[in-house]
């Protein structure tokens, strides 16, 4: 019988990609997803327990039912902009939330977690490249809320043996190869899957947001990484887990940063269309740079990320075609 990993979350962008991960490495995994913004057909290789992380008696009885033998946490609610103007949702959806999750896990008697975390945790860089040992001062409700969340499961590793892999990621993005899933929000706010809505006349015009940052061309700068690659470090840490390596956390990105502008003329190439921009106001919540140092993920886990900006870009852009029925050229 495979192994069996309850994903919470895993009806959502990220979280399905790992699922389908798993599958292809002999796992079987456990989708558990309210389905407020995770969609029932990512959910493709496992079954489906709907539920809330809220909810101890969904959450224990998918534990009796499926004896995991470890617990991958994606649920969250994961956009800056809203965060900072519904901060309560927020440290309600994410920090009360896997509070939750966590206590139901200890009752449980599951002790190992790989737990979704961000870059947002370390708000405005103070060196080139950020890694784990970075200061972490988010500078939204969203990092903040992520920071929380790491901090309860930290203290439950010491008092509990709660064994946990935190994963901080930059920007996810681009398509499964198969194209069978991929980022799909409503509404949207990632730059990447806004752009490719504008490229195919789905939407108006980009807005960027600030160009009078302290970059090279006054854009923010990311670190954007596909989430295929994403899927690989989250297995290789699972496994790191199973095979009692203990705790840890890694960055993971691709060490270099993009313009808002770099993205949206490679997009340009990439699609063969012109993109409509505007320039907005900055967002709030918005550090200028965020691109990461993931020397420790390839030193410990052996992690190699594949994929380049243009991987990135044409698989996105791929999957908006097929979404919203455009015949690419
Ligand atoms: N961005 C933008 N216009 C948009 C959406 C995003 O200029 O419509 C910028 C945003 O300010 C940030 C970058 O693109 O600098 C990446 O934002 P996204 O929301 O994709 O990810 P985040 O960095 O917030 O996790």
């Amino acid at each position: 019988m495979n192994k069996s990993i309850l994903v919470t979350g895993g009806a959502g962008y990220i979280g399905s990609h790992v699922c389908k991960a798993l599958a292809d490495k002999g796992y079987r995994p456990i989708t558990f997803d309210n389905l407020s913004k995770g969609h029932e057909w990512a959910v493709q290789w496992g079954p489906l327990v709907k539920g809330d992380i809220h909810n101890t008696d969904v959450l224990m009885s998918a534990f009796q039912e499926y004896q995991p033998v470890s617990v991958m946490h994606f649920a969250a609610s994961i956009e800056v902009g809203e965060s900072v103007a519904d901060p309560a949702s927020y440290y309600y959806n994410n920090v009360s939330g896997s509070l939750n999750l966590v206590r139901c896990m200890l009752a449980a008697g599951i002790d190992k977690l790989v737990f979704s975390s961000t870059a947002a945790t370390y708000g405005i860089p103070q060196s080139k490249y950020i890694d784990e040992t970075h200061p972490q001062q988010p500078i939204n409700p969203y990092g903040m809320s992520k920071l929380m969340v790491e901090r309860i499961i930290t203290d439950c590793g010491h008092a509990n043996g709660l064994q946990h892999i935190f994963l901080r990621y930059f920007n996810a993005c681009g398509a499964d190869a198969e194209n069978t899933i991929g980022e799909s929000h409503s509404p949207e706010s990632h730059l990447i899957p806004i752009i490719m809505q504008a490229a195919g006349g789905q939407r108006d015009k980009l807005f960027i947001f600030g160009d009078d940052y302290g970059t090279p061309d006054g854009t923010c700068l990311r670190d954007y990484i596909h989430v295929t690659d994403l899927a690989s470090a989250h297995i290789l840490a699972l496994e790191a887990l199973l095979n009692g390596a203990g705790s840890n956390v890694f960055n993971l990105g691709n060490g270099k940063g993009y313009s808002v502008l770099e993205i949206l003329n490679a997009a340009e190439a990439v699609t063969g269309k012109k993109i409509p921009r505007e320039i907005h106001d900055r967002r709030e919540g918005d550090p200028p740079i965020l691109v990461a140092s993931s020397e420790k993920a390839k030193k410990t886990l052996g992690w190699k990320p594949k994929k380049n900006l243009e991987d990135i870009l044409s698989s996105a852009w791929r999957w908006h075609c097929k979404q919203n029925g455009i015949t690419q050229q």
